[in-house]
């Protein structure tokens, strides 16, 4: 029988409970690295459908493996599923992990058929952190094959523009003073502050279009009665390609240093999670998944064609570095609305939200059966060996 027709009728079995699943996860979203009810979800259902699971895994209290196959190559589907403070699943992480899922087990019979082996990895915290990073570090894409997922969006993108993010926080300290009587005996961390960021503003004009600096003021001080001795900015700073990241990055702590020595503060720059790099896609597997795309009557957006500052950034860049590696975006026809509006999140329980689970899991399982039937495994990109 066709390994595609068996892995569409593999997915139909479980259709229903995947969109209970992505629906559930909407009304009860956890936040990057507390997604313990929801890892705890996906892992039952990957269970129950007769993977081998590993939970926790690599390192990660929320992180799971889930495996099938007994040898040969390794594919890993990854599965996010935090949501973002206030606005919930405004990313539509429910999508991703329900359509892993789905992958996952549409997989099953044509990884024992051809001689694969897939594992749905469960990846926490792409939101803040780069849950990612730390499961490269502890060795979960050692070895594989290649590794995939699919991400919901306004539009069909197999892909799409990512940008590399560092992400910094900086602390300024003066020394407070009453602010009416004796205002020339403080140091205004304040001050800092406003000036960091009329620095960066000022940056601007310096920047390429696919540079982002992007900042808020977390703490800006107690009292308006008491010169402001600490200040603490959060800023992200983006770029096309690692090295112009870290041109940029030094470019923005120069600001932050500049902002500190006018005022007389003195200023500390503390990393915040991982820094995520720009998203190669696969041209393989790209080509496949759009093919198979198109043949589920989704055809796919190329990001070429596609305004390349419009863009965020993921962890699976970061995976994309290691692992030939693909992240197309699927449509779930939310306009007016983009990620991370909470309106978007609402869309994601929708009839196109729900088909998007559908859409995204077959076309990842169709996109591995071509590589696996054809063995084309050696034909995917090679990503630089790390030291
Ligand atoms: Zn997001
Ligand atoms: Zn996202």
């Amino acid at each position: 029988m066709d390994l595609k027709q068996t892995a569409a009728e593999r997915f139909d079995a479980v259709e229903a409970e995947l969109r209970d699943i992505s629906h559930w996860m909407y009304h009860n979203p956890e936040i990057a690295f507390e997604e313990f009810d929801t890892s705890a979800r996906l892992v039952e259902f990957l269970r129950n459908n007769g993977f081998d699971v590993e939970y926790p895994s690599f390192g990660l209290d929320t992180a799971f493996a889930a495996r099938a196959g007994n040898d040969g190559p390794e594919v890993v589907i990854c599965a996010e599923y935090d949501a973002l403070p206030e606005v919930g699943h405004a990313c539509g992480h429910n999508i991703i992990a329900t359509a892993a899922l789905g992958a996952g087990v549409a997989l099953f019979d044509a990884a024992a058929e051809l001689g694969f082996r897939v594992r749905v990895q469960g990846t926490p915290a792409e939101e803040a952190y780069g849950g990612k990073v730390d499961l490269i570090n502890n060795g979960a894409f050692v070895g594989a094959a290649l590794s995939m997922m699919i991400h919901p969006s306004p539009s069909d993108v197999v892909d799409p523009n990512f940008l590399g993010v560092a992400h910094i926080d900086v602390e300024f300290t003066g020394k407070e003073s009453h602010a009416a009587f004796a205002p020339q005996l403080g140091t205004n961390a304040l001050d800092a502050a406003v000036q960091a960021y009329v620095n960066i503003s000022m940056l601007r004009q310096a920047l390429y279009p696919t540079d982002k600096v992007h900042g808020v003021i977390e703490y800006g001080g107690g009292a308006p009665n008491v010169i402001p001795a600490f200040t603490k900015m959060s800023w992200y700073v983006r770029a096309a390609t690692t090295e112009r990241l870290d041109e940029l990055h030094d470019r923005v702590v120069a600001c932050f240093a500049a902002a500190a020595g006018a005022t007389g503060c003195s200023y500390e720059v503390k990393p915040r999670g991982h820094t995520y790099t720009d998203l190669i896609s696969d041209p393989l597997l790209a080509g496949l998944y759009a093919s198979n795309s198109k043949a589920l009557g989704r055809p796919m957006g190329r990001g070429a064609d596609r305004d390349p500052g419009a863009a965020g950034s993921t962890d699976m860049g970061n995976v994309s570095h290691e692992v030939p590696a693909i992240h197309p975006m699927i449509g779930i026809d939310c306009a007016p609305w983009v990620n991370h509006q909470k309106e978007f999140a609402d869309a994601t329980i929708l009839a196109p939200g729900d088909k998007a689970i559908r859409d995204g899991a077959l076309a990842m399982a169709h996109t591995v059966i071509d590589v696996a039937a054809g063995n084309r495994w050696d034909d995917l990109r090679k990503p630089p060996v790390r030291a």
